[in-house]
């Protein structure tokens, strides 16, 4: 697509990146067949190809406008188009940037500033949020029963924490693990909302004889601020998180993970956010390259030689790939021969590749269309009236179980469970 940029932007390399993703489109549509959005408000500006040529229009005139930061809110950044482009536009990086110039431009209704400035000094931060987790436990009677789902009754423990540290010398290390050891970002929410996912993952690399090491002076991986166009609170809280992590990188991971497949996306991209920083850019793409999703360090064999079975009669499985997993990751497909090397059944879910409606704080910000999303969705998954639904995402788990009384659960708890 030509594209002329305003000169407000011509020396701006983010203005660049953005313009060549504009090129790169032809305009063919595809990307509405897969986009939520699309699907759900049936109007042209709520898709992929819309969304691209109202961002287009802002390049070019050189200012945003309400109407396209309405649009931009409206997307999950599920990244299910840039899956199906066959043009390989980069719309990631593309809606960043264009939210990041409407959020200058367009000074929001103080409804919007309040909420969005709450969730940005809540969330990310492990304190408050447990803080606001414990009063909603005790006001949960008397809310309504999709937010009560939302908050677990009790704290969800780990079921059993394996000492910190280096796995028990019975272990023998897994091949093609160099080091022996991989760095785990804790997260901010994850053991608030289900501490049993983190604590899982310790477990079964501990079992492949895995050291897990972890800082907890590293906070959120940066996704909270970056979804809500903080940009520069985004790149002051990536360098504190590598300056954090330094000393164990620099003793030497196999892998750098986070059991929340959203983080993993953020992880990866923090090479891309900090590539204009001279003091980090570096270091910066040198940490994304080492990133690596938990489904990336099993396979069938492994989960066999753990010997974790699948009890008899264990009713069949519905598996949810998270759109971070899937279109954000690349690594459709990955999880589900894993629960079927330990004996789970599955089930077929309809539309796998269509978005839950969590996306981050989107369940917040657009609770309706989040809402309709996630209906859609659990019609899919619960059609063959499954005994659990697995995903790879807390947020997807705690947003999918707010909408039914079927178990959620992340994939590595319910290994974990069936682990001797
Ligand atoms: S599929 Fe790709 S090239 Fe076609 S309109 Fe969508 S983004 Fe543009
Ligand atoms: S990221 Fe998802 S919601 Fe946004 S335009 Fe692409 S497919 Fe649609």
């Amino acid at each position: 697509m030509e594209t002329r940029l305003h000169p407000r932007f011509e020396n701006d390399p983010a203005a660049r990146i953005a313009e060549d993703a504009l090129r790169a489109c032809v305009h063919c549509g595809f990307c509405n067949a897969t986009c939520p959005t699309y699907q759900e408000q049936g109007d042209e500006l709520d898709g992929p190809r819309g969304r691209i040529y109202q961002i287009k229009q802002v390049l070019e005139q050189g200012e945003g406008n309400a109407s396209t930061r309405t649009h931009l809110d409206r997307c999950l950044t599920c990244l299910n188009c840039m899956t199906t482009c066959p043009s390989g536009v980069d719309y990631n990086h593309l809606v960043a940037f264009g939210r990041e110039v409407v959020e200058q431009d367009c000074p929001r209704p103080f409804r919007e500033r309040l909420l969005r400035g709450l969730l940005l000094r809540a969330l990310p931060s492990r304190w408050p949020f447990r803080a606001a987790l414990g009063l909603g436990r005790l006001a949960r009677p008397l809310l309504p029963p999709g937010l009560r789902r939302r908050i677990p009754a009790r704290r969800i423990p780990a079921r059993r924490r394996p000492a910190r540290g280096a796995p028990a010398p019975t272990h023998q290390r897994a091949p093609g693990f160099e080091h022996g050891r991989v760095l785990l970002l804790d997260g901010c929410v994850h053991d608030a909302l289900d501490a049993r996912i983190n604590a899982a993952l310790r477990q079964l690399l501990a079992a492949r004889g895995i050291e897990v090491v972890s800082v907890a002076a590293a906070g959120c991986c940066g996704a909270v601020e970056h979804h809500l166009s903080a940009q520069a609170r985004t790149r002051q809280r990536l360098r504190r998180n590598l300056d954090a992590w330094q000393a164990e990188l620099t003793r030497g991971v196999d892998a750098v993970v986070s059991t929340a497949s959203g983080c993993g996306v953020m992880l990866r991209d923090y090479g891309h956010l900090l590539a204009d920083d001279p003091a980090y850019a570096e270091r910066a793409a040198a940490f994304s390259a080492q990133v690596r999703d938990p489904v990336e360090l099993f396979d069938d064999d492994a989960i066999r030689g753990l010997g974790i079975r699948a009890p008899d009669g264990h009713p069949p499985v519905a598996w949810h790939a998270p759109c971070t997993l899937q279109h954000g990751q690349g690594l459709a497909g990955r999880v589900e021969p894993l629960l079927q090397a330990a004996g789970f059944r599955l089930v077929v879910v309809n539309e796998p590749h269509l978005c839950c409606g969590s996306a981050g704080t989107y369940a917040i910000t657009q609770p309706e269309l989040s809402g309709r999303l996630r209906q859609r969705k659990l019609e899919h998954l619960e059609a063959a009236t499954p005994g659990r639904i697995v995903t790879a995402n807390i947020g997807c788990q705690t947003h999918l179980q707010s909408g039914t009384e079927t178990p959620v659960e992340h994939w590595l708890t319910l290994l974990a469970r069936h682990c001797p």
